[in-house]
């Protein structure tokens, strides 16, 4: 297995980890229904998706 010559110090550990964030989840509103919803997903509260009901939704 390799093995590592230098150990690396805290200022490249946080460099490289500048790149690490979490994004927002994306929402955008369901056209049938007009709830937020998340994107190319069937909406949860009308059960649309592309104009049509997708999934079953319990009432
Ligand atoms: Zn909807």
């Amino acid at each position: 297995m390799a093995l590592q010559k230098h150990r690396g110090s805290k200022t490249r550990k946080g460099k490289r980890r500048t790149h690490y964030k979490a994004i927002a989840p994306k929402i955008v509103e369901c056209p049938n229904c007009k709830a937020p919803k998340l994107p190319h997903k069937a909406c949860k509260s009308c059960g649309y998706y592309s104009g049509r009901a997708a999934i079953q939704v319990e009432s």
